[in-house]
């Protein structure tokens, strides 16, 4: 089965008017290939989304790295699926660790966030993975963390994301053979939720992908792609990741 294979850029809150030009040499880089690319996703602060889909960068997509898991009300700095529609992403990154920690998102919070994402017709990006202190149990933590998604889903509107905690920002990675398995064994756990068809769901790796360690571990055949947290931020590094 050939799946989608994505690269997908989280700015996190980094990025400023300025980052324009990194936005217009990516595309710019996709539009000059002759191989096959990914497909390539930003997902820059709120403040960039519109102003970056709303011209014309023919390959790529936007995504914001949030949304809250109401449609609208009294919930003063944050943001709806329906805003983000309205402003053109596609996309929205939901359950990453930093979220988890900092905000202090829970698994049921975390599965409101990707209901409301796809009654608006937005694609997840799901993250998942284990702390340092976890790794021991990590099967039980990933199975649990899987809880926040809907029975049946549409295997084309969630991307799962990998991503170790303590890979993120670290420079560590887990062994390739490691990155392997797990991808292997969340997608067996997947099948509790979408059946023994679950060829079509793409599953990712982040924490710490880079342009020296990008060729082996987008090479390996469970993984469908990165999450790239600072190595996005370099049009250099970026650009040798997608060519991985
Ligand atoms: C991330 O935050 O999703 C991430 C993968 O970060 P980094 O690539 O910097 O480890």
């Amino acid at each position: 089965m050939k799946r989608v294979k994505y690269v997908i850029a989280n700015w996190k809150m980094n990025g400023s008017s300025k980052s324009l030009g990194l936005v217009k040499n990516i595309n710019l880089h996709l539009l000059k290939k002759t191989t096959k690319s990914p497909k390539v996703i930003i997902c820059p602060p709120f403040t960039l989304i519109k102003d970056l889909s709303t011209r014309n960068f023919r390959s790529l997509k936007f995504g914001g790295q949030d949304v809250h898991f109401k449609e609208s009300g009294a919930y003063t700095g944050s943001v709806s699926a329906g805003m983000l529609k309205d402003i053109n992403a596609k996309y929205v990154i939901i359950g990453h660790s930093e979220r988890r920690l900092y905000q202090n998102e829970s698994i049921s919070e975390i599965s409101e966030k990707i209901k409301t994402t796809l009654n608006n017709n937005l694609k997840v990006i799901f993250c998942l993975g284990e702390k340092a202190s976890e790794i021991k149990k990590r099967s039980t933590i990933l199975k649990n963390q899987l809880k926040s998604l809907p029975h049946n889903f549409n295997q084309n509107q969630i991307i799962i994301a990998y991503e170790p905690v303590w890979a993120i920002g670290t420079g560590q990675t887990p062994s390739l053979k490691d990155i392997n398995s797990i991808h292997l064994k969340i997608r067996k756990l997947l099948k509790n939720y979408v059946g023994e068809n679950n060829d079509k769901i793409s599953i990712i790796y982040g924490g710490s992908v880079n342009s020296s360690n990008s060729v082996d571990i987008l090479g390996l055949k469970h993984v469908d792609g990165a999450l790239v947290g600072g190595a996005s931020l370099k049009f250099n590094d970026f650009r040798k990741i997608i060519d991985s």
